[in-house]
């Protein structure tokens, strides 16, 4: 019996996940396959029904159901729910469902291995509010950073951050002054927002920056982004969100497999793929 793992969303279009996971499943000899599952809010529980079948190994979970999908687990890690989200759950074999969060670890993951950044002691200024800022700030509080200043377009979005967080480290706001005083003496800064991808422009100006400080932007497509090619340009440390990408799905694989170091195999797979304009999928 072939195993499987979905990815549910809305909406799915290019399939990086599938990709790297089914690349991974040959290379590894498991017979199992990695499916793109579009669905609306209103088919989750039919969703996580089916899911609790024997055939199973668990899920993934993007954009709008990260939070939503809390609610039909059984168990949510410990990450998960400090976080308010999760990327992935886990098939019990009695069919109860672990959901987990492996985009904190993921990008902790790839700030140590891209840009050889460790959060201890550091300053963070983070553009966006959603759900995968959530994942960024979980991943500097846990690692012991001394501040991150969280600036936001819509200002009431940061600051509930700020609340469900509860954190004295965590400061938040608008993309005003005090995010641009937070700039100049950050150590990082990262996007978390979708500027850069589906609309042109930078979440940030990085003239704002010290010569000390790295920018991560976690959007990965286009792979090069005018605040990566900018960051650049000043001679500043800057990577995309593919090496997040890639350690959030290898840390899922793990979990669901019991096989460790998939990042390799999953790295090479989505090279070619961001190669290739228009992905089979
Ligand atoms: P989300 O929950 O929809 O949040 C989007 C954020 O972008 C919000 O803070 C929003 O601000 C901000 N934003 C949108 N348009 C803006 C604009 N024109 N100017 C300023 N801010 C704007 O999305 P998400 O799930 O957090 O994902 C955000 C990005 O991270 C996406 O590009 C996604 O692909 C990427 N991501 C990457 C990885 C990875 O592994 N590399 C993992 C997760 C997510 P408002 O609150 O004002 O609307």
């Amino acid at each position: 019996m072939t195993a499987r793992v979905a990815l549910i969303g809305s909406p799915l279009r290019r399939s990086h996940s599938a990709v790297m996971h089914n690349a991974a499943f040959r290379h590894f000899g498991i017979d199992a396959r990695y499916e793109i599952r579009p669905i609306e809010t209103g088919q989750l529980p039919d969703f996580f029904t089916e899911v609790r079948g024997e055939d199973w190994l668990g899920f993934q979970v993007t954009t709008p159901h990260k939070q939503t999908s809390i609610s039909y687990v059984d168990v949510i890690e410990d990450a998960a729910g400090v976080i308010g989200a999760i990327n992935t759950g886990l098939r019990g074999e009695d069919g109860t469902l672990v959901g987990l969060n492996t985009d904190s670890p993921g990008f902790t993951r790839s700030l140590q291995q891209d840009l050889g950044i460790d959060l201890d002691g550091a300053t963070v200024v983070v553009a966006g509010a959603g759900g995968a800022a959530r994942a960024v700030i979980h991943a500097c509080l846990g690692a012991g950073v001394t501040r991150v200043h969280v600036g936001n377009r819509t200002p009431d979005r940061a600051r509930e951050l700020q609340g469900h967080f509860a954190d004295p480290r965590l400061e938040a706001g608008g993309l005003d002054e005090a995010f641009a005083h937070a700039l100049s003496g950050a150590d990082l800064a990262v996007n978390t927002t979708t500027v850069g991808m589906h609309q042109p422009g930078v979440p940030f100006d990085v003239g704002l920056l010290s010569d000390r400080a790295a920018v991560f932007d976690l959007v990965y497509v286009p792979e090069v982004t005018e605040l990566l090619a900018a960051a650049r340009e000043r001679g500043l440390r800057a990577v995309n969100g593919l090496g997040m990408l890639v350690a959030q799905a290898a840390i899922a694989f793990e979990r669901w497999t019991g096989v460790p170091g998939a990042d390799a195999v999953m790295w090479e797979a989505i090279e070619e793929q961001m190669t290739d304009p228009e992905p089979a999928g």
